[in-house]
């Protein structure tokens, strides 16, 4: 397994729409183990295909508490098939976004329809952080950010600095 940089926005290969994988085979469990041990490496717990500069469906996540085992969960082609009326609103940060927290209002419980990593179908019922996680890294794969859900105001500031951020790594 091989920790991969994480892009950081503003970046076009996150605003891209990731494409479906045909099948997951050996190329895609690598991808997946390589996802994984990037988000480990950065105390995530959830990282898009997009953001290792990757544009393919593929998403991983581990929402166990610190102090327990790991729960790795890895994800190709994943589809939100259903979802509650009732909203929750949680804070949200993101490991291409590193240091910035907003509220974003969800759908509190969804059905996910997926791949496993044997290529089987699979369907999960989240809640809590775990809702939260599975929407916000859909959203990756759709080219879309947490704070495409705050207003043009805050967005502009928040990218604004993030520009600067990356202009002064480059240095
Ligand atoms: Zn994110």
């Amino acid at each position: 397994m091989t920790a991969r940089p994480i892009v950081l926005a503003p970046d076009p290969v996150l605003k891209a729409k990731a494409k479906p994988v045909d099948r997951v085979d050996d190329g895609v469990r690598a991808l997946m183990n390589d996802m994984l041990e990037s988000m480990y490496a950065s105390q995530g717990v959830g990282l898009a295909a997009n953001q290792i500069g990757i544009l393919q469906r593929v998403l991983v996540m581990d929402v166990a508490p610190k102090d327990e085992a790991p729960q790795p969960m890895k994800m190709a082609n994943p589809e939100i098939i259903a979802k509650s009326e009732e909203t929750a609103v949680n804070q949200e940060g993101c490991l291409s976004l590193p240091d910035f927290y907003a509220d974003i209002e969800r759908p509190a419980r969804v059905t996910v329809r997926y791949l496993d990593e044997n290529n089987e179908q699979k369907t999960l019922d989240a809640d809590g952080w775990l809702a939260v996680c599975v929407q916000h890294e859909i959203d990756h794969l759709d080219g879309v950010l947490f704070v495409d859900h705050l207003s043009a105001l805050k967005r502009g500031m928040i990218l604004r600095k993030m520009q600067k951020l990356k202009r002064s790594q480059q240095d």
